[in-house]
């Protein structure tokens, strides 16, 4: 067994893990050192900074070599295995021990599967790449998917996947539910009905985990979670050459039952519609769970999702121990526009809380939580479209009492401000719509708009020039 020592041992190569260390370099006192344990040669980072407000920022994720992270970084190739909090060391699967002043797990989650699928190898989850090699596998010789499930992941799948026919299992009234309410729903649905026809560029890197990994037994590759463009780099087109085009959406329905079949499609699924939908496999993209895989001398406190617990420092319950990233549970007390969700932005911006909070403890100063954290933030892209949120964009936690503003250009734009007496609380901007940083000034400073009444959004009314 090896021995190693370091100040500050951050475990986990992804977006929050990558940021934390990333950040340590730039604020400790060089002496001081960073270890990054990694499962994967290959680690994902955040690049392309754009800045699109006070707190929004769209970023490219790169896919870099471990080694080309900054040189005061030592990375480690290896899986956290056991924590010994009383004595501040770990131990990892390859048999170091390493010794720490300041720990921070980033260790992702796994994707959850429905409850029906119970270890049945056809339905499968998408999270890395060796669920993706596992997809592609599946997809190149099949006729029929079906996907459950209505956030990001399935949301993409379905707009960029070929040669298959799609059903689509959604508890939802309407689609993309977790990003967009049911008007955006609609703007984007025509999409699916044209499918594959007006794809536009994708502007974020694309990346590739083809060439390096961390082989596990099963020789496949372990690593970060993907990200939105995993499909740009694999093919994930079926084997139909004349597949209706339209996506088939099965609103308002679950899975209830799933049936294995020896003659025909493998499977048979029973929605609680009683519809059945025959199909080769399923792709279960409802949600994730937080990757907890290693073993602690100490009981970690949890949030309701099983996430690591930990407060606005990123700090769990166990000392000198941090957590950021998908792993953990936000369990401060929130800003009024603020809320958790497992995303990249919120990675980043966690792993970097984290390391500012180590490195304050180590250095005997107070800080002040990120201003960030004051409003949810986020910029993905969603069928062709740039999609911005902000703040309380679907009226989470608002109880229905709220109003909404909307101006829409079919194929161009559709911009939805959510109101509470006259103050906006969260807003969805989809195209290019240049208003990011007009809402989140709205938002954070929460000024009365009531006297502009439903001309806020009149096309002909530049209100960047009335707010900024
Ligand atoms: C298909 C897909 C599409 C997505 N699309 C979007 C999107 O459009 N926009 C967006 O913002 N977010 C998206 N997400 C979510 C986003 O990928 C996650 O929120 C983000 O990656 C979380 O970063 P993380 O660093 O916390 O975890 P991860 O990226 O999962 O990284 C965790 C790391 O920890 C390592 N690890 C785990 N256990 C151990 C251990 N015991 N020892 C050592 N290392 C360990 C893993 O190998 C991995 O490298 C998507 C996710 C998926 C799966």
């Amino acid at each position: 067994m090896s021995e190693i020592s370091c100040t500050y041992l951050v475990v986990g190569g992804g977006i929050a893990g990558v940021s934390c260390a990333e950040t340590l370099v730039v604020l400790v006192d060089p002496k001081d050192s960073i270890i990054l344990i990694t499962e994967s040669s290959l680690v994902k980072a955040a690049t392309n900074l754009v800045p699109l407000g006070k707190v929004l920022t769209k970023f490219d994720v790169q896919e870099k070599s471990a080694e080309s992270l900054n040189r005061n970084i030592q990375v480690i190739e290896d899986q956290l295995l056991n924590i010994e909090s009383e004595s501040h060391a770990v131990t990892t699967v390859n048999g170091n021990r390493i010794s720490y002043r300041y720990l921070c797990l980033c260790t992702g989650a796994r994707p959850k599967l429905i409850d029906q699928a119970k270890g049945n190898p056809n339905v499968i989850g998408i999270r890395d790449t060796e669920s993706v090699q596992e997809f592609q596998k599946r997809v190149k010789n099949a006729t029929r998917l079906a996907v459950v499930g209505n956030g990001g992941i399935a949301s993409e799948l379905v707009y960029e996947i070929s040669g298959i026919e799609v059903h689509w299992v959604i508890k939802d009234e309407y689609i993309s539910s977790t990003f967009v309410d049911s008007g955006a729903a609609r703007f984007f649905q025509e999409r699916l009905t044209t499918r594959g026809e007006q794809k536009s560029i994708v502007k974020r890197m694309r990346y590739s985990e083809e060439t390096a990994g961390t082989s596990t037994s099963s020789g496949a590759k372990r690593g970060a979670a993907l990200g939105p463009d995993w499909h740009r780099t694999v093919d994930i087109s079926g084997k139909l050459e004349n597949v209706p085009d339209a996506v088939k959406i099965h609103h308002k329905v679950e899975i209830e039952e799933i049936v294995e079949q020896t003659d025909g499609f493998p499977l048979k699924l029973r929605l609680s519609n009683g519809e059945q939908i025959e199909c080769d496999f399923v792709v279960s993209a409802t949600g994730v769970v937080p990757s907890r895989n290693f073993m602690c001398d100490q009981e970690f406190q949890l949030g309701p999702d099983g996430g690591l617990f930990v407060n606005w420092e990123m700090a769990t319950s166990v000392q000198d121990i941090y957590a950021a990233g998908d792993v953990c549970y936000a369990g401060w007390e929130h800003a009024p526009h603020w809320f958790q969700m497992r995303l990249w932005t919120q990675a980043r911006q966690m792993g970097a809380m984290a390391a500012r909070s180590m490195a304050a403890k180590r250095a005997g100063e107070t800080i002040y939580q990120d201003f960030c954290f004051e409003m949810f933030n986020h910029v993905t892209q969603l069928f062709g479209y740039q999609v911005v949120l902000l703040g309380r964009y679907n009226g989470q936690g608002l109880n229905d009492k709220y109003e909404v503003l909307l101006r829409m250009t079919p194929g161009l734009e559709y911009i939805k401000f959510v109101m509470v007496d006259g103050r906006l609380q969260g807003a969805i901007l989809i195209g290019e719509t240049g208003l990011e940083e007009t809402s989140e000034n709205l938002i954070l400073n929460q000024l009365d708009l009531s006297p502009y009444g439903e001309d806020l959004l009149d096309p002909n009314i530049d209100i960047e020039d009335y707010f900024d």
